[in-house]
């Protein structure tokens, strides 16, 4: 029952071949036995998971019908869920409880999902490997040694490791598609303002967004359809219809333009990823796609600018926790400043402190003008580079990472090394563009991703493209030895 995906199981909770709690039963023991190997959980909730698929199977038996009615998933700890514990991965969130459930958890909830726990990720979603997790790192499925990328990590080990058949996930500068890359998942970051950022925790509040992890882009059309949509409680939400994501996954690909950018391809990525992008440009071309050489001439900005605008966000978001109403205090303060400065330095762990350095540096009087502002310049001259190119093409296509997944710890005296891996995801968050991962290959028997951009609003093109491709490969299909 665990290698079924999310479309298969709305096929059997409706043919009545297995209940929801059989399958919510039967997962819950499979994450008991394996999880321990990957730590892609940081807190279950069984009891919650086993209420709600009582409940869908209720629903059913009442004539209610529904893709997400009964399926099981889990949620980046960074989605609010009340009463249990939402970390974001950090020690200054252990004992928080939420009071409330974030728009995307009330969502998926009321659509019949069942919720089977908070996955591990890396704290306050910095990160590209899952390693600055409070809670200790997550493996990767594909080879323990190796980190899942990051930072929703747990999400993209849990799903890749049949634990769960779809997971939410969120991406500032690539933590859904990079880790669906480095896991052999498919992974879709959704437009700026598609997605409710209401109830999660910020990072990078003008990057950030929620988006689907799970096997096929089918699966991840299912997922999204259930997370989508205007929230007037977030105020970047956009009042844009939704439309049916499932059904238009079979829209031909004949004369699809497919611009690839020179860019993209650029010493620094892996020879062997680069000929397995190779292939399937010509998977798709065999498809009846046309493809384009194109340019995004200020893409080698990006990365300076994403590591200016991220931390000087996530500086003044992360102010709020200061060890007064909510999240770590320190014992015995002195006085209101000592209370301050021990939570923070005792509850954030050396990522985080590193980027709040960085982000209020930035935004200081003396530095700003030179630092924040140029960052943002540089930002829309790389949304106009993308804006060229999509009057020419309607996808555009490159490898997701410019290397296969690390080994654990390989690049922890290195911070840098690591930002670098984020060349080819971090340009769709600047511009707020849509952008998904699907699975294209193996390197060394560890998973690779190939990468697709659309225009805003165009979720719906890269699913229909990802799903034919699926059609066509088999890629998406292996799974890790052992799970
Ligand atoms: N690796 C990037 C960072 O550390 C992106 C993280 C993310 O998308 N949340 O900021």
């Amino acid at each position: 029952m665990h290698q079924l995906t999310l479309a298969e199981i709305a096929r059997g909770l409706a043919d009545k071949k297995f209940s929801s709690e059989e399958l919510t039963k039967t997962l819950l023991a499979r994450i008991a036995q394996l999880d321990p190997q990957l730590n892609s959980f940081i807190t279950l909730t069984e009891d919650l998971a086993l209420e709600q698929a009582k409940a869908a199977d209720v629903r059913r038996a009442n004539g209610e019908t529904g893709a997400l009615l009964g399926a099981p998933i889990g949620h980046k700890d960074l989605f609010c869920t009340l009463g249990v514990r939402t970390s974001c991965g950090s020690k200054m969130l252990d004992n928080f409880k939420a009071p409330y459930d974030a728009t995307v958890v009330a969502k998926l909830a009321a659509a019949g999902a069942v919720s089977l726990g908070k996955t591990n990720m890396d704290e306050f979603a910095m990160g590209s490997a899952n390693e600055s997790s409070y809670y200790g790192a997550v493996k990767n499925p594909w080879n323990l040694e190796h980190v899942p990328g990051g930072s929703s990590g747990g999400s993209a080990a849990a799903v890749a490791a049949r634990l769960l058949p779809a997971a939410t996930g969120t991406d500032t500068g690539g933590s859904i598609r990079q880790p669906a890359a480095l896991t052999n998942l498919t992974g879709l970051k959704p437009t700026y303002g598609r997605v409710s950022r209401w109830g999660m925790i910020a990072y990078a509040s003008s990057l950030d967004q929620g988006g689907p992890l799970a096997r096929t882009a089918e699966d991840c059309a299912i997922l999204l359809q259930g997370m989508a949509g205007f929230d007037p409680q977030d105020s970047t939400s956009i009042d844009e219809p939704v439309p049916d994501f499932s059904a238009n996954l079979n829209g031909s690909l004949q004369g699809l333009r497919i611009g690839v950018p020179k860019e993209f391809f650029s010493e620094g990525l892996d020879a062997r990823i680069a000929e397995l992008v190779h292939n399937s440009i010509k998977a798709l071309e065999k498809l009846g796609a046309v493809i384009k050489p194109i340019s995004l001439p200020n893409m080698q900005h990006a990365i300076p600018a994403y590591y200016v605008i991220a931390p000087a966000e996530a500086s003044s978001n992360l102010s709020r926790f200061d060890g007064v109403r909510f999240g770590h205090r320190c014992e015995d303060p002195k006085d209101l400043t000592d209370l301050y400065k021990r939570s923070r330095a005792e509850g954030f762990g050396p990522e985080v402190q590193r980027r709040i350095l960085v982000g209020a540096y930035a935004l200081s009087a003396g530095y700003y003008d030179a630092y924040y502002l140029q960052a943002q310049k540089i930002r829309r001259l790389i949304k106009n580079d993308f804006m060229t190119a999509f009057n020419e093409v309607d996808i555009i296509l490159g490898p997701t990472t410019p290397n296969p997944a690390w080994k654990i710890g390989a690049k922890n005296s290195d911070p840098v090394s690591a930002y670098l891996e984020d060349v080819y995801t971090i340009t769709a968050n600047l511009a707020g563009l849509p952008g998904l991962s699907m699975p294209a290959g193996f390197v060394d028997g560890l998973p690779v991703g190939v990468q697709l951009f659309a225009p805003y609003f165009q979720e719906g093109r890269l699913l229909n493209v990802a799903h034919q491709y699926q059609l066509n490969t088999d890629w998406h299909t292996r799974s890790p030895a052992g799970f």
